[in-house]
C-alpha cells in the first residue's frame, strides 16, 4: 500500500454529528454509521485520533447564559464529551476496531488519562485513540482540544467533520450564490470570521502548520474519499 498523503489524522466530530432525527442526543444507528466511516479510514491505512464534542448533550456557554456558573457549566460540558467518546468507542468496537479513550480529566474507572506517549503506542498498534474532555479546562472548546491534540500527536491534518461540505464565502443555507472555497488561508478564515472552528483553534493549527480539512461527515463514504484526495471539502492552509 502506498503511503497516504495524510497518514495520521485527527478527526474532530461535533457532538451533533451523533444526533438522530428523533431528538436522541446519542442515536445508536447514527453513531454506528459514523463509526463505519472511521473504520473505513482506518482500513485504508490511516492512523486515527478522534476528538468528540459535547454540544448534543451540554454546552457550557448556553448553560451559563441560563444562570449556571460558567466554569461549572464548562466542566459539565467536558463530562458530556466523555459520554460521546464512550458511545463512539462502543460503536467502533462492535465492528471490530480496537480503540482506547483518553480523557483530559482523569477518570480512572472509565477510561485512560491523556498520556501522549501512551497514545503513540496505541496508534502504533493500530488502535483508534479517542480523546475526551477537550483540553481539560473551562473556557475552552473541543475545537481547541482537537487542535492541541493534533499538534501534540504530530497529526498530518485535522479533519473537521460537519454537516456542510466545506467553507463558503457566505452561509449557503441563506445565500443562494454562496461559493465553496477549495482552499482558504488561516488568516482569511480569521479576518473574515468564516465559520470553521473557533479562533484559538485556527491560530494553533496555523502556528503549527496543520492543514484543516472541512468536509461533510453525513455523506456516506466521504471521509475515505476526501482522504484519497477525492470527495468534496475545503482545506484551510497557509
Ligand atoms: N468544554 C470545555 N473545555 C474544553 C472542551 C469543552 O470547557 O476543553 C466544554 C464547553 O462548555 C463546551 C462543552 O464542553 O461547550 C462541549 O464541547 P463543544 O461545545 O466544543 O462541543 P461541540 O460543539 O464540538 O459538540
Amino acid at each position: 500500500m502506498s503511503t497516504p498523503r495524510y497518514k495520521r489524522i485527527l478527526l474532530k466530530l461535533s457532538g451533533e454529528v451523533l444526533m438522530g432525527e428523533g431528538g436522541l442526543a446519542i442515536d445508536p444507528a447514527v453513531t454506528a454509521r459514523v463509526a463505519g466511516e472511521i473504520a473505513d479510514a482506518r482500513g485504508a491505512g490511516h492512523e486515527l485520533c478522534v476528538v468528540v464534542g459535547g454540544g448534543n448533550i451540554f454546552r457550557g456557554l448556553s448553560a451559563a447564559a441560563k444562570g449556571i456558573e460558567r466554569a461549572t457549566a464548562d466542566y459539565m460540558g467536558m463530562l458530556a464529551t466523555v459520554m460521546n467518546a464512550l458511545a463512539v468507542q462502543n460503536a467502533l468496537e462492535q465492528i471490530g476496531v480496537e480503540t482506547r479513550v483518553q480523557s483530559a480529566i482523569p477518570m480512572a474507572s472509565v477510561c485512560e488519562p491523556f498520556i501522549r506517549r501512551r497514545a503513540e503506542r496505541h496508534l502504533a498498534k493500530g488502535r483508534v485513540v479517542i480523546f475526551a474532555a477537550g483540553v481539560g479546562s473551562p473556557f475552552f472548546t473541543t475545537d481547541s482540544g482537537a487542535a492541541l491534540r493534533a499538534a501534540e500527536m504530530k497529526c498530518d491534518a485535522l479533519f473537521k467533520g460537519t454537516s456542510v461540505d466545506g467553507v463558503y464565502d457566505a452561509d449557503p443555507k441563506k445565500v443562494a450564490t454562496a461559493t465553496r472555497y477549495e482552499t482558504v488561508t488561516y488568516d482569511s478564515v480569521l479576518s473574515q470570521n468564516l465559520k470553521v472552528m473557533d479562533a484559538s483553534a485556527i491560530a494553533l493549527c496555523r502556528d503549527n502548520d496543520i492543514p484543516i480539512v472541512v468536509f461533510n461527515i453525513r455523506d456516506h463514504g466521504n471521509l475515505a474519499a476526501v482522504l484519497r484526495g477525492e470527495g468534496v471539502s475545503t482545506t484551510v492552509t497557509n
